[in-house]
């Protein structure tokens, strides 16, 4: 006879009795409980009960998060970031008018955003390789980067301006001294569509480990036709050997650059002339190794 989860395993003294060092990451709450939900009876908890814990304890604990959650000081980041990639954009459009000239300025918008998937595969291959939570500027992207391979599916679940403020804080110091240098539409043509896929490339990332079933059609759609980075090739990033698809804009540089092998040139020449070695050189190990409730 099945007996009721709830009275088989009473929940809160068990999510008492854990541990809460690690209280940043409370969605590794589901896998403890998991692990401690073990019976000692010959009634087995079904798959479909295990789902009913992890449902209940994951996605409240997720939910309120903060490390996933946004502040005011993100939003800031991501709505200056903006404002200076439109500012970018106006400055190509008006000189585009002022001056008849369409083609030029729509070409170097096209190159900027061929580009700005290059520049996010060299720095995602940076930052998953090299320097750690300390480096300057970049150090927290770097700690939230490990974070992502171990629990990859979490990035679905940062709010929009947590995922996107580093990359947006990025821009506005890159972009705003530009807008108020330069005023020809050619280049600002490149520069806000470059910008503007930088500053996006984290929600593109996350779109990539969503279900179709869960995004907006006109995502999958973009995914599909391959505007953005797909949702089954990205999978391959986080999976054995963990130095692939490093582009996450439209990912039309990673069949290119993964086929030359130009990320293991460039690992080599850095370790032969500095003695660094990049973590994808280490796998497989604990830090990149996904982490579920079936490999614990
Ligand atoms: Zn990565
Ligand atoms: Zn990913």
């Amino acid at each position: 006879m099945s007996t009721p989860l709830q009275t088989k395993y009473t929940l809160s003294p068990i999510t008492n009795n854990i541990p809460r060092t690690r209280s940043h990451r409370p969605w590794l709450l589901h896998i403890r409980v998991t692990c401690l939900l073990t019976p000692t009876t010959n009634s087995q908890p079904t798959h479909e009960t295990k789902l009913v814990v992890k449902q209940r304890l994951v996605n409240p604990a997720l939910s309120t998060d903060p490390n996933l959650q946004s502040t005011w000081t993100h939003r800031l980041w991501v709505a200056a970031g903006c404002t200076t990639v439109f500012a970018s954009f106006a400055k190509s459009i008006i000189g585009a008018f002022g001056s008849n000239l369409w083609f030029e300025p729509a070409l170097a918008g096209f190159a900027g955003y061929i580009i700005a998937d290059l520049g996010s595969g060299v720095y995602h291959w940076a930052t998953d390789n090299y320097g750690d939570s300390s480096t300057p500027l970049v150090g927290t992207h770097i700690e939230d980067s490990q974070d992502h391979h171990k629990w990859p599916w979490t990035i679905t679940k940062r709010q929009f301006a947590n995922n996107l403020y580093l990359l947006a804080r990025g821009t506005t110091l890159t972009v705003l001294p530009i807008d108020l240098a330069f005023d020809d539409p050619v280049f600002h043509g490149f520069v806000s569509t470059f910008a503007f896929c930088v500053l996006f490339c984290q929600l593109f990332h996350a779109w990539a480990h969503g279900t179709k079933s869960k995004l907006p059609p006109l995502v999958v759609w973009l995914q599909d036709i391959g505007l953005l980075v797909s949702r089954t090739r990205h999978v391959n990033h986080h999976r054995a050997p963990y130095n692939n698809n490093y582009c996450v804009v439209s990912g039309v540089w990673n069949k290119v650059l993964d086929e030359s092998n130009v990320f293991e040139a460039m690992e080599m020449v850095l370790f032969l002339q500095l003695g660094v070695r990049p973590r994808s050189w280490t796998e497989p190990n604990s830090v990149w190794t996904e982490e579920t409730e079936f490999n614990r």
